[in-house]
């Protein structure tokens, strides 16, 4: 069976790229990728090792967060990458790359990486989830900061990266 995903053809299965920093994972990120693996057949995570950008988790303890989290989806894959998500999607022929969006200002954000992916590589398309309501004030720079001046996170991050950022924490 073949579908097509307007420009997009895909011969049988629809494969998506969810990249992120993912520093650390969040419920928001979870919830995601839980919503993607029943609409995707496959989907790769990209943890970005970016070495310009600096993480407080590097990316083998985020790898190692994410797996334990993943291994519930039997269509999940990860990798780490630390180059241009384009350049991971012409790799692996991947075409299309699913983002996240909670307020209208990752929308702007999001929009524009889009197109800049797009002037990159004309193949590729991106597709935007919005987040559940119970996530939208989710992002991990906040709950970094909230952990470090001792707030409760444990709504927020599975246990076990709540687990990972105080011990973490601990060692700073
Ligand atoms: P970035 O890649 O910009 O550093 P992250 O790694 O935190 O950001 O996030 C990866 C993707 O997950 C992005 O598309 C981001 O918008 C999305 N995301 C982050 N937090 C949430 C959330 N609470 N709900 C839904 N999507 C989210």
């Amino acid at each position: 069976m073949t579908r097509s995903l307007d420009l997009v053809k895909v011969d049988d299965m629809i494969k998506v790229l969810y990249p992120g920093t993912f520093d650390p994972l969040t419920n928001g990120h979870l919830d995601i990728i839980c919503r993607a693996s029943r609409i995707f057949d496959e989907i790769s995570i990209v943890i970005a090792d970016n070495p310009h950008k600096s993480c407080f988790f590097t990316a083998d303890e985020r790898f190692s967060m994410l797996e334990e989290l993943v291994s519930q989806f039997k269509n999940v894959e990860l990798h780490v990458w630390n180059g241009l998500i384009v350049d991971f999607a012409e790799k692996t022929g991947i075409r299309v790359i699913l983002r996240g969006v909670r307020a209208l200002s990752d929308f702007g954000h999001e929009f524009e990486l889009s197109l800049l992916n797009k002037s990159l590589n004309s193949h590729i398309e991106t597709i935007l989830l919005p987040t559940d309501k119970k996530y939208f004030i989710l992002r991990s720079s906040s709950i970094k900061e909230l952990a470090m001046l001792g707030g409760d996170i444990s709504e927020m991050v599975p246990p076990t990266v709540a687990k990972a950022l105080e011990e973490k924490l601990k060692k700073t």
